[in-house]
């Protein structure tokens, strides 16, 4: 271990990673030339845009230390696992992935296998990752990615086991290395962690309490990615609406998105996620205002019933958020309303459902990701008394039907419109056709050159299929 070097880090960031990138970089050659082949890397993400922003900037992070990047995550040199703990059937995918990493075909003694992400600040998973998957050599939390070179750089210089998962967040650092998927369109970080406690919610103690970024950093990024050719910004943040809390003399995000709106290149501006208890009359004022400001809002309701938003800690009523929603339906009329509901929280009835469904009909939702409750240890809820799994999975039906009958419907309303389409890819199934999304968030797919990707076209929907369109360029 050649201390001496490592001594010599700076103790300010980003300056000390920088430092560790150039570090790692001459380990990696070193590792290069005993192995005798080029260093690959693979991040595998799992969960929310939050963290497929932190994934990009560990990818731009192993970037710059040299590293290739790997489409197999079972032939890569260095395996990153960016963790997600929303739910439990996302910790099991993560398990699966890790399992199979050490099957007998891809063991590989010299294979480093990172974890990080939200599962690795939950109370337990540091240690049964430690006891029941010796393999993994690196682990870490969410309030350190960008120290992902120097974890690396002490397991090449010879460290058997890195471990660095803090409690607490500690400063924001700017200036990351970045790789993003889309050259054309960028997620921006204004905010980290969450203040709401919502009692059946992991994310404030995995992600840490709520702390907004600096408005001239944000802009200096949004100018720089516009700069770069992105047309599309996605502002993100666990609840956008509460932007600037905490920040002496900070503008609000109402004012921060007039201030996006300003910059030269960017054509269209989306942000998630809101919170119905802070979403404002400015909000609102200023995207009936806005040329750029994309016609969707994600608005999670969670649950239609007052007694269960009450438990739930939610800080609305039905009756508040019927307000809200009816609000923006009346004053942004070509504007989608999706959201997220969950069934089965603790002490839910047929008849809280009930109310679930009529806000469903009265807000006539545009999309709705609908879950099944999952019990997250530490959480409040966890601790209450649960709901028979049989009534959750009949419920749950329900509200998917009310929610897919609503949201076909509502779709199928655009049909004939002509309308703006963000070209994001060529189409999965049918390479003649292009992929791309309109201003409300709804995909649509029609035939077109490969060239056009990255482009704002114009597309007349021809037959609306339930959630998207197929339509023809005009
Ligand atoms: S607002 Fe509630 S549901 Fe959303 S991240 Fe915060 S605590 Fe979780």
């Amino acid at each position: 271990m050649n201390d001496l070097k490592f001594e010599m880090a700076p103790e300010t960031e980003p300056e000390r990673q920088y430092f560790f990138i150039e570090q790692g970089a001459v380990l990696r050659k070193q590792k290069e030339e005993e192995l005798k082949h080029p260093l690959t890397y693979h991040v595998t993400t799992f969960g929310c845009q939050m963290n497929a922003k932190d994934s990009e900037k560990m990818k731009g992070i192993l970037n710059e230390m040299g590293f290739i990047n790997c489409d197999d995550e079972k032939s890569a040199d260095l395996v990153l696992f960016n963790t997600c703990t929303i739910r439990d059937n996302a910790n099991q995918k993560f398990y699966g992935h890790l399992g199979s990493l050490n099957d007998k075909n891809h063991r590989n003694k010299d294979r480093i296998t990172a974890v990080c992400g939200c599962m690795m600040q939950e109370k337990g998973c540091v240690e049964k990752i430690r006891n029941s998957y010796k393999f993994v050599n690196i682990i870490f939390g969410t309030h350190n990615i960008y120290k992902l070179a120097e974890l690396v750089c002490l397991k090449l210089a010879g460290e058997n086991f890195v471990c660095d998962v803090w409690d607490k967040p500690k400063d924001i650092v700017e200036d990351i290395p970045s790789i993003r998927k889309y050259p054309f369109k960028a997620g921006v970080n204004i905010m980290y962690g969450c203040n709401n406690y919502c009692t059946y919610c992991i994310v404030p103690y995995v992600r840490g309490a709520e702390r907004s970024r600096e408005a001239k950093e944000i802009l200096m990024e949004c100018e720089k990615l516009a700069s770069e050719g992105v047309k599309e910004i996605m502002l993100l943040g666990q609840n956008v609406n509460s932007y600037g809390n905490g920040i002496k003399d900070s503008i609000s995000f109402p004012e921060l998105l007039k201030e996006v709106e300003k910059i030269e290149g960017i054509e269209r501006i989306r942000f998630m996620t809101s919170h119905p208890k802070d979403l404002s009359d400015e909000l609102i004022t200023v995207m009936k205002g806005s040329n750029k400001i994309c016609r969707h809002i994600h608005l999670p309701l969670q649950s239609g019933s007052s007694r269960i938003l009450k438990a739930m800690n939610r800080r609305y009523s039905k009756e508040q958020y019927l307000e809200l929603a009816l609000k923006i339906r009346k004053e942004l009329p070509d504007t989608a309303i999706t959201t997220d509901i969950i069934v089965g929280f603790p002490g839910e009835t047929p008849e809280d459902v009930d109310e679930t469904i009529d806000v469903i009909k009265k807000v006539r939702f545009d999309g709705a990701f609908t879950f099944i409750y999952s019990k997250r240890a530490g959480t409040p809820a966890a601790s209450m008394e649960q709901v028979d799994p049989e009534l959750v999975k009949k419920e749950f039906n329900r509200v998917l039907e009310a929610v897919n009958k609503e949201s076909k419907e509502m779709a199928a309303l655009n049909t004939g419109k002509t309308e703006d389409v963000l070209v994001d890819d060529i189409n999965e199934q049918d390479e003649r056709l292009l992929t791309g999304r309109m201003s409300n968030n709804m995909t649509v797919h029609f035939p077109g050159e490969r060239s056009l990707i990255g482009k704002i076209v114009n597309v007349r929907l021809e037959e609306c299929k339930g959630f998207y369109y197929v339509g023809s360029m005009v």
